[in-house]
């Protein structure tokens, strides 16, 4: 190798720290440092950088590296405020300065951390707009003296590295703001999806937990306290995850009140459903935000997920599968998914592909449920209730199907087959002398009766199969009209133009319900069948059954209970006035061809012993 002039030195080093990075710094730094120990005959070399936020100077890069480093190391982080005067000096230092034996505090110093005594030192400042931002030190036993020269080519050195170091100091804040959270200083969602990755890589220790947590009624804290005053809370809750959890856990915001917290530890779910509980208590400590003491519930939803057989997809849906199934139950509580969960999840994937292909294929099919007159056994309605005769799942309960139709565009096509079933097959009972003082009461999805056409088509089947539009009575829940009250309106508009009966379903569950029997052109109300079943035994039921049938007969409106399953029951509905009853006390929702036979007797005899009534005639 050709002897190094000073100048050259500075144009190696140069191209040494040229392509250099955080990550590669280190190296680079070392490299760099064997060449100037050899180049200068010095014993130790050393770079440091200063953090100014905490006051101190934090050691970089040596070389050589030493082979037995004090524990702690005195060298690692020296504060300014307690360092000894060299190294304090280091602070605001701005020219190179050089230390002899004289600086006793200083030997002690190297001499605990190297072994090296009786050292002289050369002490270099990188600089960076005319500040200090750490040093360059060498480190000879004995004496030795520095040139001028010599001393100008390494703050050139020193320069360059003062310019390595500003740009890893910008990458890293480019690199921080791309995986954290601005709000908190948390994860984000790309930092945490790549710390799922490696976590869930085969071989790596498992079980996987995941913790999707979500703050109750967030929106009403911004609403009334103003979105500062949200942040505030939002922050001061991250805050808190980040103190109390391991500093290892990785903790991610993913916006809005939505947080992922996987921990560091390898957890089964037993364990993880513990730590999610403490989550949870955690966040639901009181928070001062605008001068309001404020606590919110959170819901925590819990998967455990193995490495090499989980996906990250699969452990974040169904951790947040488990939130949806905590919060259904009320919130504030915490869920752990479940074998009945993936089952409902499989059987969810399972309609979405299939229930296209049923609604064409003749595999959904209609049972009717009679609605009688209590009183006499009379049957007066019918209730056409949709299921699936499923290739390999069996006969389907709409419960298990309906929502999902909703949830993927299919609510309309499913609806408008179930209405021209219903009416295909009641004006065939009609041609047959059977079910001619009977209503046919079909279900009503949401989604139906806020699209454009629904009043036309429902106008075009009942003409059609010559049905008049009183012989017709379209079920809603109270829910769909909250939701869309004027467009829900228009529509009642237009069907009871027709004649066509609109009844409440459910009646009870919903909400302001008196508003809206004003607003809308009704004919009945169904009790919900919650508070019909244990009539007679639990006295809460009975107040409201009381008080709907009463709220119906002031509006002029009729009234049904369904979910009748017990005599005691039906009696007590006579009792209040509610004559019409539906449940499998009378009769279950049963195929076409069975409950012929009771449309042909046409009624359903029933044995309530109602005092001072005459027992239903039998026929
Ligand atoms: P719903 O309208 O309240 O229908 C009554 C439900 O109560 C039926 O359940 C019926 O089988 C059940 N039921 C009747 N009597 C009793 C009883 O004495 N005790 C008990 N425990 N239950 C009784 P199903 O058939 O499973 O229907 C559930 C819900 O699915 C219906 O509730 C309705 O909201 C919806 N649904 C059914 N068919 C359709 C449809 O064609 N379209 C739409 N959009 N929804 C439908
Ligand atoms: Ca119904
Ligand atoms: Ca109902």
């Amino acid at each position: 190798m050709p002897r190094r002039t000073l100048d050259s030195l500075v144009t190696e080093v140069a191209s040494e720290l040229m392509g250099v990075d955080a990550s590669t710094m280190v190296a680079a730094t070392e490299r760099v440092l064997a060449l100037l120990i050899e180049y200068f005959d010095v014993d130790f070399s050393y770079l440091r950088h200063t953090d100014r936020d905490r006051r101190a100077t934090v050691l970089v890069a040596e070389w050589p590296r030493r082979v037995e480093v004090p524990d702690p190391d005195p060298l690692q982080t020296i504060y300014f405020e307690d360092a000894d005067s060299v190294f304090k000096a280091l602070e605001h230092a701005t020219e190179p300065f050089l230390i002899t034996s004289a600086d006793i505090d200083y030997q002690a110093t190297i001499r605990r951390a190297t072994g090296i005594p009786n050292v002289t030192s050369a002490a270099v400042p990188l600089l960076s707009r005319g500040e200090s931002t750490g040093v360059l030190g060498f480190i000879k036993a004995g004496d030795r003296a520095w040139s001028t020269r010599e001393l100008n080519v390494l703050k050139a050195i020193a320069a360059l590295f003062a310019q390595l170091q500003a740009r890893v100091v910008a990458e890293e804040r480019l690199r921080y703001i791309a995986d954290h959270d601005d709000l908190t200083g948390l994860a984000n969602r790309r930092a945490l999806l790549k710390y799922m990755e490696e976590r869930l890589q085969a071989g790596s220790p498992g079980p996987v937990a995941a913790f999707f947590l979500d703050l109750d009624r967030l929106k009403a804290l911004n609403d009334f306290l103003g979105h500062t005053a949200g942040d505030n809370f939002i922050r001061t809750l991250s805050a808190r995850l980040r103190e109390h959890l391991d500093p290892a856990d990785m903790i991610a915001r993913l916006g809005g009140d939505e947080f992922v917290i996987v921990p560091a530890k390898p957890m089964d779910a037993v364990a993880a459903e513990l730590e999610a509980t403490r989550m949870q208590q955690l966040i639901g400590r009181r928070v001062t935000v605008g001068g309001e003491s404020v606590s919110r519930g959170a819901s925590v939803g819990v998967a455990v997920g193995s490495p090499g057989e989980t996906t990250v997809a699969d452990v974040l849906r169904r951790a947040d599968h488990a939130l949806l199934s905590a919060k259904s139950r009320g919130g504030n509580g915490v869920a752990v998914f479940t074998d009945a969960m993936r089952a409902e999840f499989e059987l969810q994937d399972d309609v979405e592909l299939n229930l296209r292909g049923a609604v064409a294929d003749g595999s959904l099919v209609l049972h009717y449920q009679p609605e009688v007159d209590l009183r006499t056994g009379r049957i007066v309605a019918l209730e056409a209730l949709v299921r699936w005769q499923h290739p390999t799942r069996g006969l389907l309960p709409p419960g298990a199907f309906v929502q999902v139709a909703e949830a993927t565009n299919l609510a309309g096509e499913l609806g408008r087959w179930v209405i021209r079933t219903a009416c295909a097959q009641f004006a065939q009972w009609r041609r047959h002398g059977l079910a001619s003082n009977v209503v046919i009461r079909i279900n009503v999805s949401p989604v139906q009766l806020v699209s454009l056409d629904f009043v036309e088509n429902i106008e075009d089947i009942l003409r059609r199969h010559d049905i008049d539009g009183s012989s017709v009575c379209l079920e809603i829940t109270e829910h769909v009209v909250v939701q869309d009250l004027a467009r829900t309106k228009v529509t009642l508009r237009g069907l009871k133009r027709m004649g066509v009966q609109i009844a409440i379903d459910d009646f009870g569950t919903g909400y302001s319900s008196l508003s809206h029997l004003k607003a809308l052109p009704v004919d009945a109300v169904k009790i919900d069948r919650g508070f019909v079943q244990r009539l007679g035994a639990n006295p809460d039921d009975l107040a409201i059954v009381k008080s709907i049938v009463g709220l119906a007969g002031s509006f002029g409106l009729g009234v049904v209970g369904e979910g009748v399953e017990t005599a005691v029951a039906a009696r007590t509905l006579v009792g209040l006035g509610c004559y019409r009853a539906q449940g499998f006390l009378i009769a279950r929702p049963l195929p076409a061809d069975e409950v012929e036979a009771h449309l042909a007797a046409g009624r359903i005899p029933l044995d309530l012993e109602l005092p001072g009534m005459s027992r239903a005639p039998k026929v």
